[in-house]
């Protein structure tokens, strides 16, 4: 795309939730979400930011391992279908197998919020279905923007509304740089 043409895309501010609970060849955990960052960082066009990390209970089956979770914001200029498939390779990448709902795996990536757009096509629903109910999705999101709304709700009273059990802040946002 040349110069002059990138200027006409517009960019929409967008919040990924990341989790994984699955070591993979290159990494553990910790690991596979900080190269989760590296790949987000070539969707966006700016700066990307993202919480502390977060242990948490698994939701659905329990015997699996506890998750990882942290969300990132960034602006990017891929629609919600195009950042969807490219979130989609990103999970391939660190060889995501889907084997039950809600079970185990090394790299999940959802799409929280596209600017304020609502969503609703058989492949992707925004807001996130989940949000309102997950207290690892709601504390990250609170932490990068204390003031945003989730349909129409503040995000402070999407906190009030949950309990902060089965989650703890385990490093804060300088884990993406640390080894
Ligand atoms: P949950 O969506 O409840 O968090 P999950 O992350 O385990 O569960 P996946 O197996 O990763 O579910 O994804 C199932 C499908 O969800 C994907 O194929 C995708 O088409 C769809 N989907 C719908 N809305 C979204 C969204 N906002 N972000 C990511 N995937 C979405
Ligand atoms: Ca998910
Ligand atoms: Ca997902």
């Amino acid at each position: 795309m040349s110069v002059a043409a990138n200027y006409l895309v517009e960019s929409h501010l967008v919040y990924i939730g990341l989790g994984s609970n699955l070591s993979n060849d290159s990494g553990n955990s910790r690991q596979i979400l900080q190269q989760a960052v590296q790949a987000l960082k070539k969707l966006s066009t700016g700066l990307v930011r993202v919480s502390g990390l977060y242990l948490s209970k698994p939701m659905g089956p329990q015997d699996q391992p506890d998750y990882l979770n942290a969300v990132a914001g960034f602006e990017t200029q891929l629609t919600a279908h195009e950042l969807l498939a490219a979130l989609q390779q990103i999970e391939q990448q660190a060889g995501r197998i889907r084997l039950r709902r809600w079970g185990e795996r090394t790299l999940d990536l959802d799409i929280l919020l596209y600017a304020e757009q609502c969503i609703d096509t058989p492949e992707l629903t925004i807001p996130h279905v989940g949000i309102l109910q997950r207290n690892f999705v709601v504390i990250p999101l609170l932490e990068l923007d204390a003031q945003l709304h989730i349909a129409d709700m503040p995000i402070k009273d999407c906190l009030a509304a949950q309990e902060s059990k089965g989650i703890c802040q385990i490093a804060d946002s300088s884990w993406v740089a640390s080894s």
